[in-house]
């Protein structure tokens, strides 16, 4: 090549332009840094290969050597490397920069400020995206189908659609990108209806035979419950990438059929990460832990490093097991491979650990990360409501105002079951009126229970029942199990028929009220009422869900059912809690064999009792573990009130720390108490 040729500058700059285009920035750079004489386009086109295709970095390099020389950046130059700021979301340097296309009159320019709505967007700030949106005087199609997925992505699907339809109305023609952009904001606002009519746009709009277009749209229809349409469309697509089988097994999974989801994942050609990650977080989602762990397992054997979604995917599997050893392991993974500080990975840690019993581990990682969004917040006040830690939760939401993060109306019911949980009934009123007047959060059904809870738990059973009579909607039946679970606490019998009517009304199907029904009749000794109730269930058909109870011992989950014979120690199991029901009695237990509700003698009661699940998965964990291990149990249910004494005993006799998280919360039983103080 001539470098001291005429005209050569043009030649240089196609050469340049061919290489980034092939995404050669190596070669692309040698070629650049040999020209002998650099025009605006030269480098213009350089940074804009860096912009595109990394290192974003090495292009705001770029920029600053082109300045320093003295030669001006045009509209295309900014619009560059502003892209470049968004590929690093870097807010900082982008409002730098944009301050910068203000001074040199380019804000006018679409191409720039269409760079500009993107970087804000991709930075999370759609006040600035819109400001820039609405100052444009001239915008295209990919204007609007920035700002329409900012939207879309960011939890406004109603500005979205809405956006949508005016952009129609203005005579602009969405393209694929912005059929694309929109159809997540019907799923973000579970609007199949809509949907479907952007469905219609698309087949009007010749867009069917488009995979982005319609991958979009077969995940729109899986999310939205219609799977059957999704699969339709998905078996007539002619071309599919790898997206469109990611998007079936995450649908399928969505929707409950894992198997189903297997079969696409076994199905595809190739299977990417993504892949994996939406197969594994599916199964965890699930509840189908082993098969979860062991895709993991496969997933790495198979070569291929797991990321931020995979841990995202399944640390849950630990956190619903309480499998605190598993948990610890992935931990240490996450460690090793640098993605401790990523806040889906903290939060899912956060999580875990709160779920698992270590309340103290989870705030230590809470306090450790730079940055909290509002799932951070949300999941430390989880782990201290379901530890009846009613106070720091109450703490943790005022250090969260403070912050400038604001509570969304899932940390609200998670306060709220804090509160309830420790009986702070005032505080818990304050919350629930924050939260409509001042955050202007509409209460949900969630949020009514948890208040009738809060007063029924306390014992204010007369405000609980004029709390429900002035709910503006029609309470649900768990508004109602919440009052009658409150009554069977406080034994108002008369309370709780009119509440239990109530659930039955709405809800016959569950066995829950059906039993709190029967515990409150056999503490007034009603034996004849609950004959009634029995025989209402038989008539029903209506089966009582077993007590369940799981433990974890050497990374191993064990499965107890109550009752059931099944595990090869049993017997050991059984000898284990004969011998420690002879001692718990020394020291002054006596069975409660009012919670015993089949038609038995006495004795068989008290036996009942005996192998109720989490005292099968007690004795197996004393039997497996050395002396002073702390033993955790997850319950499925509620444990019952002689369970509950029992473990106390049992943890005094033992000199063990026992840890149960039933259905409601924690109960740590520690040398003859519980954390709950018998509240609970
Ligand atoms: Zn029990
Ligand atoms: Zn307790």
């Amino acid at each position: 090549m001539n470098k001291m040729g005429i005209g050569n500058r043009i030649v240089y700059n196609k050469i340049v332009d061919m290489y980034a285009k092939c995404r050669r920035q190596a070669d692309a750079r040698k070629v650049f840094d040999q020209m002998p004489e650099r025009d605006v386009c030269a480098w213009t086109t350089m940074i804009a290969a860096y912009a595109k295709h990394g290192p974003a970095e090495e292009a705001l390099k770029l920029f600053d050597n082109m300045k320093q020389i003295g030669v001006m950046p045009n509209g295309f130059t900014f619009a560059s490397i502003v892209s470049a700021c968004a590929s690093l979301v870097s807010l900082e340097k982008g409002e730098e920069i944009h301050e910068e296309i203000r001074r040199c009159g380019f804000e006018c320019h679409v191409p720039v400020a269409n760079a500009l709505l993107d970087m804000y967007v991709k930075c999370e700030r759609l006040d600035r995206a819109r400001r820039v949106f609405d100052e444009m005087a001239h915008r295209n199609v990919v204007s609007w189908s920035a700002m329409i997925a900012g939207y879309a992505a960011q939890g406004e699907p109603e500005e979205a659609l809405g956006l949508f339809g005016r952009m129609q109305l203005m005579g602009i023609r969405p393209n694929q990108f912005t059929f694309a952009s929109v159809l997540p904001a019907c799923t973000r606002f579970g609007s199949l209806e809509k949907g479907m009519e952007i469905h219609l746009g698309i087949i009007r709009g010749g867009f069917c035979s488009n995979v982005i277009v319609m991958t979009a749209l077969v995940d729109m229809y899986a999310k939205c419950g219609s799977m059957e349409k999704a699969r339709e469309l998905f078996d007539g697509m002619q071309e599919r990438t790898v997206v469109s089988w990611n998007v079936m097994i995450a649908g399928y999974a969505h929707n409950g059929l894992v198997d189903k989801a297997m079969e696409v994942f076994n199905e595809m050609p190739q299977q990417d990460l993504l892949s994996w990650n939406s197969m594994i977080a599916g199964l965890a989602l699930n509840g189908k832990r082993d098969k979860a762990l062991k895709l993991y397992q496969q997933m790495q054997l198979a070569g291929l490093r797991p990321d931020s979604m995979t841990f995202t995917g399944i640390l849950p599997v630990c956190a619903n097991f309480a499998a605190l050893e598993q948990g610890r392991e992935i931990h240490e993974k996450i460690i090793r491979n640098g993605l401790h500080s990523h806040v889906n990975v903290a939060n899912a840690l956060i999580d875990m650990y709160g779920k698992c019993g270590t309340i103290q581990k989870a705030r230590y990682l809470f306090d450790k990360m730079h940055h909290r969004d509002v799932v951070s917040w949300t999941a430390m006040i989880t782990g201290y409501s379901m530890h009846g830690c009613g106070k720091e939760a109450l703490e943790l939401l005022e250090q969260m105002k403070t912050s400038g993060v604001k509570p969304n109306e899932v940390t609200f019911v998670c306060v709220l079951s804090a509160c309830s949980h420790a009986g702070l009934v005032d505080e818990g009123y304050q919350c629930f009126k924050d939260m409509s007047e001042f955050y202007k959060i509409i209460p949900r059904m969630e949020h009514y229970s948890c208040m009738v809870d809060l007063l029924g738990r306390a014992g204010r059973l007369d405000e609980a029942r004029d709390f429900i009579n002035q709910m503006p909607v029609q309470p649900k039946a768990a508004v109602w199990k919440s009052l009658l679970s409150a009554c069977r606490l406080y034994n108002n019998i008369e309370l709780g028929e009119w509440a239990a009517e109530h659930v039955f009304e709405l809800d016959w199907k569950n066995a829950a009220p059906y039993v709190l029904l029967s515990n409150m009749y056999a503490v007034a000794g009603r034996w004849d009422t609950i004959e009634r109730v029995r025989r209402m269930m038989k008539d029903r058909g209506i089966q009582k869900t077993p007590g369940c109870s799981w433990i974890e011992v050497n990374k191993e989950v064990h499965n107890f059912i109550g009752g059931d014979r099944s595990h090869p120690e049993i017997h050991k199991i059984y000898t284990k809690l004969e011998i420690l029901s002879r001692e718990m009695k020394v020291a002054g237990y006596v069975p409660d064999i009012r919670f015993v509700l089949n038609d038995v003698k006495e004795e068989e009661k008290e036996e009942i009792l005996r192998h109720h699940s989490e005292r099968l998965a007690i004795a197996f964990g004393l039997i497996n573990t050395p002396p002073g291990t702390i033993i955790r149990i997850v319950k499925n249910l509620r444990v019952c009130g002689d369970c509950h004494s029992a473990s106390k005993f049992i943890s005094k006799i033992t000199a063990r720390e026992i840890v149960v998280r039933d259905a409601n919360r924690y109960h740590c039983f520690k040398d003859g108490q519980c954390s709950c103080g018998d509240y609970w």
